[in-house]
Order: structure tokens, then sequence, then C-alpha cells
């Protein structure tokens, strides 16, 4: 395959609309030849990744035209914000891999501006001070086919408003009983700019402002005039703001200040799994899931403890793209660029989940052998690995069938396998508890087939990893499954946690895995050979290692390709 020469870098998003309208703005000269873009969260809740889109996208296109990106806290809701979520935002769009420099803003360091702005509009005639209740407001406000009602203090004096606010904000009135509003059209086809709340007055403590203010602006107010405030030239979101932009303009035009242009695409949305902030609170405060890093959460943090590398997470976003039009993406898109990406990194490494005994009858009794395995047959450079090799071993109890049906191929009574990077062994007796339960296997061994294959060419239909038990080190493995049981939880009638999925985490406590492994350290992964890609758990502890399966080998998604081509 040939590069032309405007094919983005590799990890950069292909070309999109967005791209588009910038490399435009950029000819025109319409923001000096300069492209500034922010992220702004509000840090109330961890990052998740739909998050993980518009980092990718903001930064990307920072990257890309050679700007910058700001990160900016959009902390206007006193009673959801925290200084914990801010420092969870930072780690992980730091550890997504972009770099806001010293650009981490606070809408809070705003508001002394914001509300210098509103008494200019106040003194333009432009805003007032409201009485009418929340519920009154929400009267008065009309329908989409019927023009709203003018309130009857649409009508002040500038003097009685300016003397209002100033009252407002020195705490004069209880919460909720009045508001300062924008003056526009109270018969505006667009709902949003049928007179707009500004600012509300709430006794609340700021995690960062503290108690030096008892009224807040809205996300309405605050949010195009801190992206103006900071130089921002392209104010991108998503597109339940597309109907607000108006509003922003309206703002801009009365303040007269810098003006950036607003740009609107899609948000993701994933099968299995929520998105919203308040969705993924409520899992994490009713004890569904084990906090905002357990590994089933579509969290950054939690995909990070799953094993999610920054990479997959990058590439999954460049794949999805950017467009204007809703749709929702299957999960198995991001757990094949997971697999992808950890198919070539990952070093393998064999883990008995779940364990039977075999004792190789034929092998001395006190020997240990030293055998070779690849550490990774796609990166030649990571070296090969001893494993040892004893009379007794594990293999997983699912490679041997006391019954074979057909179609199986793995271990039964007088068959014969081959054990991965070691010898063929036969299973020549079945050994059973007092409940039927198989326990043991007693095998033999052909040391004529160490390597692998048999110098007399007889063929073995299956190959079995396993571990030597007196070399193996115990470990805790979760298998995690879909957090939800239905594929768009969001769309459900009812509850939306009527439909976690019961299963989604299995703990197996006796796993056997190759003394290898004893180094590793929490955030290690690693490939277990046939049974997928593992990531070491923080709960690990000097005497057992906890892992979390991250996705399994099978590619559902390659699948669907395969049947959509076909
Ligand atoms: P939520 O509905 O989960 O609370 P939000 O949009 O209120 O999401 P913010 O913290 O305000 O959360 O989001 C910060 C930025 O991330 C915004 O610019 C928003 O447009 C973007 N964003 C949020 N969710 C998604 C998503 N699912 N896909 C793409 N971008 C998103
Ligand atoms: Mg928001």
């Amino acid at each position: 395959m040939t590069r032309s020469n405007d094919e983005p870098p590799a990890g950069a998003m292909p070309s999109n609309f967005i791209k588009e309208i910038i490399r435009e703005d950029l000819e025109t000269g319409r923001f000096g030849g300069k492209v500034v873009t922010r992220f702004p969260p509000e840090p109330n809740g961890y990052l998740h990744i739909g998050h993980a889109k518009s980092i990718c996208l903001n930064f990307g296109l920072a990257q890309e035209f050679g700007g910058r990106c700001h990160l900016r806290m959009d902390d206007t809701n006193p009673e959801t914000e925290s200084m914990e979520y801010v420092r969870a935002i930072q780690e992980d769009v730091r550890w997504l891999g972009f770099d806001w420099g010293d650009r981490v803003f606070f809408a809070s360091d705003y508001f002394e501006q914001l509300h210098d702005w509103a008494v200019e509009l106040i003194k333009k005639g432009k805003a007032y001070v409201d009485d009418l209740s929340p519920e009154e407001i929400r009267r008065y406000r009309g329908t989409l086919t019927e023009p709203g009602r003018e309130s009857p203090c649409r009508s002040r004096s500038v003097e009685e408003n300016l003397d209002l606010f100033a009252r407002m904000r020195a705490g004069e009135f209880p919460d909720g009983s009045r508001v300062l509003r924008a003056k526009i059209d109270m018969a505006a086809g667009n709902l949003n700019l049928r007179d707009p709340v500004m600012y509300r007055i709430k006794r609340a403590t700021h995690y960062r402002t503290g108690d030096r203010w008892c009224i807040y602006p809205t996300y309405d107010w605050a949010h195009g005039q801190s992206d103006s405030i900071e130089g921002i030239t392209h104010s991108i979101c998503t597109l339940e703001f597309e109907d607000h932009r108006p509003l922003y303009d309206w703002f801009l035009d009365q303040l007269g200040v810098h003006h950036p242009r607003q740009i609107e695409f899609a948000r993701l949305r994933l099968t299995y799994t929520v998105m919203s902030k308040r969705k993924l609170t409520e899992l994490v405060e009713g004890g569904h899931v084990r906090g905002w890093d357990d590994p089933r959460m579509p969290t950054i943090a939690g995909l990070r403890r799953r094993g999610y590398t920054p990479e997959a997470i990058r590439d999954f976003c460049a794949r999805i793209g950017v467009a204007k039009k809703e749709g929702t993406v299957d999960v198995a898109l991001l757990e094949h660029c997971l697999r992808d990406d950890l198919n070539r990194r990952a070093e393998r490494r064999m883990a008995v989940l779940r364990p039977l005994r075999v004792v190789i009858e034929n092998y001395p009794e006190g020997r240990t052998e030293e055998l070779e395995a690849v550490n990774n047959p796609e990166d030649p450079s990571a070296g090969i690995r001893r494993v040892p090799f004893s009379r007794v071993l594990y293999i997983e109890r699912d490679d041997f069938m006391e019954d074979p049906p057909r179609k199986f191929f793995r271990l039964a009574p007088g068959r014969e396998v081959r054990l991965r990077y070691a010898y063929f062994i036969r299973c020549t007796d079945v050994v059973k508890d007092d409940h039927g339960q198989v326990v043991e296997l007693r095998c033999t061994y052909d040391p004529a087939t160490l390597g692998g294959n048999a110098p007399d060419g007889r063929k073995v239909r299956a190959t079995l990893h396993w571990v030597s038990a007196p070399h193996a080190l115990p470990a805790e493995v979760r298998l995690y499954d879909r957090l939800f049981a239905h594929p768009t939880p969001d769309t459900a009638r009812d509850d939306f946690k009527n439909h976690l999925n019961p299963e989604s985490l299995t703990v197996l406590n006796d796993c056997m895995i190759e003394p290898s492994l004893a180094g590793a350290r929490p955030g290690d992964r690693f490939q277990f050979e046939r049974t997928g890609y593992f990531c070491v758990d923080p709960d690990s502890s000097d005497g057992k290692l906890v892992f979390n399966r991250a996705v399994t080998l099978r590619d559902t998604w390659a699948r669907i390709q395969k049947r959509q081509a076909g």
C-alpha cells in the first residue's frame, strides 16, 4: 500500500467534516490562522469512553493543525463537583496520551468576569431579575407550538434590576426566590431563546470558590463566554447543543467579545453499556459496581484497570470517526481494537484457570526441565523464556472429556495431545473422587516428541497449555462479561438497572500460573495462551496475583465484518 502525502500520520483521525471546516478557516484566515480547541468536562464524575472521543478529537485537531488544546473544568454546579473528579479527569487525559501543558482552566475562575458581563447586559436592558418561581418560569415558557408568556418582571427598570441583582449576589434573598434572565424573545421558535435563566440563587459550597458566591451562572451563560475568554477558535460540542448555538451567538454578540465557531458532532453511544454520568454515578453509589474504576465500567479508569491501552482507545476513536448523525457503536469494535494492540505487544504466558491435575507416570520423579517458550510470536525482540516442566502438571479442566463428543479433539482417555513447548502426552487413566468427579489424570509422555513433533510423523489434533504443579503460582482471575444484558439499556422502558447482567463478573480463586509471572506488577498485560488477554489488578498482593481478563481471544467484531462483507 502506498501512502499519499496528505494522509494523516498513523493514529491520527481520518479526515472528517470538522477538519474540513478548520482547513477552510485557516485558508480564509478567519481566526488569524490559529486553531485553539478545548476539552471542557464538568468535574462531576469520571471520564468515560465517550469523553475519550471528544478528547481525541479536540487534542488531535490541535496537534494536527499546530494549535493548542485547553483542558477546562466546566465547574458551575457546586453540589455535584469535587477535587477528586478534577484529579481523576487530569489523570485520565494524561494517560490517554494528551498534554495540555500549562493550559488547565476553570470556569469558576471566570465567575467575576461572568458577573460583570451580566451587569453589562442589565445596563443594556438585555437582562432582568425575575421573581417567578422555577415552576412558574417553566409554565410561562410555552411549548414548541405555543409562544411563551412574558413575566410581569420583564419590564423592570435597569436601576431596579441592577439593585436586585446586587442584592441577589449579597445574599439578601432565599435560594430559588429570584433569577437573572436574558431578555430576548418569549415568542422565539427556539425555546432556548425564550429569556433563558443566567443566574440562580443557591447557597452551596463550591469546591474551589467556597462560600464566596451564593449565585451561580447556568451552563448556558457560562459556557460560550468561557470559550470566548480563552480565545477558543473552534468550540466543538455534541449535537444537543446545536439548538443552543443561537443563544450562545446572541450572548457573544451582545457583549461584542471574541466569537468562537461552534461545531456540533454526534456523541458516542456504545452497546451493552450506559454513558451518562448520572447513570454511572447511580451504578457506583448503588453498589452495582465496585467503584468508578470497576473494570466493567465504560470509564477511562475502568478500562485502564481492565487492561485497555491508551493506544487501543485512540485507535478506536480514530476508527469510529466523527459524524453529524447519531448511531450506536458495537462494543465488539472497541474489543477488537484492544485485541489488535495487545496481539502485537503483550507477552504470552501459560495460566490454567480451572486446574486439573495430571501425573506423567513415566516421567522421572524429582526431575525438572526448563523448556524454551516464545514470549511473543508477533515480536521476535520480546525473546524467549524458560518454563519448568515436571512429572505433575495442571491442565485446563475444559481440555479433558471422559466421554468426548465427535468434534472434541482435546484430551480424552486413550487419546494423545501436544503440550505447548513440551511433549505429546497420552491419557492412560482417570482418577475420580467419591462423587464421581474427575480429580486427576494419569498420563504417559513420549520423550521423542520434545519441541512438539513426533519423529515417526504421527499427528495430534490439539495443543494444550499447562503449568508445572510444583512450580506454579496461585492466582485469582476475574472474568468479565458485559455489564448489561440489554444491548441498549438506555432505550429500555423500565429502569436501566433492571438490565444489569447478573453474570458480568466471575471470580476464579484457584488458578495456577507459570512462575515467570512472579514479578508482574499492577497494570502489566499478558496474553494467557488460549484464554485471552489479562491485566494485573492493583488488588494483587505478594502472595497472590489478581488478574483481570481484558478481552477474550475470540474476535466477534472480525466475524461481524466478515458476515457483512460476505
Ligand atoms: P454526561 O451526559 O455523561 O454527563 P456531559 O456532556 O454532560 O456528559 P461533560 O463533562 O460536560 O459531560 O462532557 C465534556 C465534554 O465531553 C463535552 O464537550 C461533551 O460534548 C463531550 N462528551 C460527553 N459525552 C460524550 C459522548 N458520549 N461522546 C462524545 N463526546 C462526549
Ligand atoms: Mg455537560
